[in-house]
């Protein structure tokens, strides 16, 4: 019988707090916008949010797939809102943020599923903020290369696309994805931007194994993804897969000193590590910043 495993001590924190983080989360809470960051209780916040980095969810909160780690509900979304994009660089702005996340749900109701909400907003934010960077972490758009091309043209910083764990738990992770098709987001960037950073992240703690683990990373450098984050997988409920193993901050450790000798020009690894965790600094290395 399942029982849930007592989380190990390296994953509980005491967490600092700084003025620009307050303002950050106060500022948040009195929007009507939603970030991954408050809404998934991100344990990172006082550090993004310190070093004025955040990562805003747009296109609604409702996902048309359903992964059973995700703890984003599932159900029929409502129709993108045009204003969307203005509020987030308005929010943005407001909040002096420096380095900007956007993501989605997948929208696989929409023709474009959504990349010209990306487009728009990736937009809005260079004319609100000068210098500002965006990353973008995109859902595989169903493989349509016109919508992928679409978010590509409005030149974000960074693409990033999670693939998320090993093609084995693919069935029982993220059911409605298919492996070779989020490969395909990089391999499409890698012809269609060469130069624009490509940036993946994986769940461990999934019952992956080392192997599986060290072929998905080869995958991902062989499509042309050169930024990399690893971090815990954490039950978001008792609905939500089980967590199989935790992996300890020195096998973490590890497998960064591994990844970057495989080649990927940077990576972040640790029980807490999130796809959008240092983005800035990951980014800074790649970039010109
Ligand atoms: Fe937000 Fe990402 Fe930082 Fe978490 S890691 S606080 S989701 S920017
Ligand atoms: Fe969550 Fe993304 Fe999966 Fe939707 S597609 S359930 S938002 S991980």
């Amino acid at each position: 019988k399942y029982q849930r495993m007592r989380k190990p001590v390296w994953l509980r924190r005491n967490l600092p707090t700084s003025p620009q983080y307050e303002k950050v989360r106060r500022l948040i809470g009195e929007s009507s916008l939603h970030t991954v960051c408050q809404e998934a209780k991100c344990p990172n916040q006082w550090e993004c949010f310190s070093n004025r980095t955040a990562t805003f969810m747009i296109l609604g909160e409702t996902c048309t797939r359903g992964c059973r780690f995700c703890n984003v509900q599932g159900g029929k979304p409502l129709p993108p809102d045009p204003e969307e994009p203005r509020r987030v660089a308005e929010a943005a702005k407001e909040l002096n943020l420096s380095y900007v996340v956007v993501t989605s749900v997948t929208r696989d109701d929409l023709d474009d599923g959504g990349a010209s909400h990306f487009a728009e907003t990736i937009t809005a934010l260079r004319e609100a903020i000068g210098g500002v960077y965006v990353e973008v972490l995109i859902p595989d758009f169903k493989g349509d290369e016109q919508a992928l091309q679409c978010v590509i043209d409005a030149a974000p910083d960074v693409l990033n696309h999670n693939i998320e764990t090993v093609p084995r738990l693919y069935d029982t992770v993220r059911p409605q994805a298919i492996y070779q098709r989020s490969l395909d987001v990089f391999r499409y960037l890698m012809t269609s931007a060469p130069a624009m950073p490509g940036k993946s992240g994986m769940m461990l703690g999934l019952g992956e194994t080392d192997a599986e683990v060290e072929a998905t990373l080869k995958d991902l450098l062989a499509a042309g993804c050169s930024i990399l984050t690893l971090g815990q997988y954490l039950q978001p409920s008792k609905d939500h897969l089980p967590v199989e193993s935790y992996v300890t901050p020195e096998a973490f450790d590890a497998w960064k000193e591994r990844a970057l000798a495989m080649g990927f020009a940077d990576v972040a690894s640790g029980p807490f590590v999130r796809s959008s965790y240092k983005a800035k600094e990951l980014f800074s290395k790649d970039g010109p910043t």
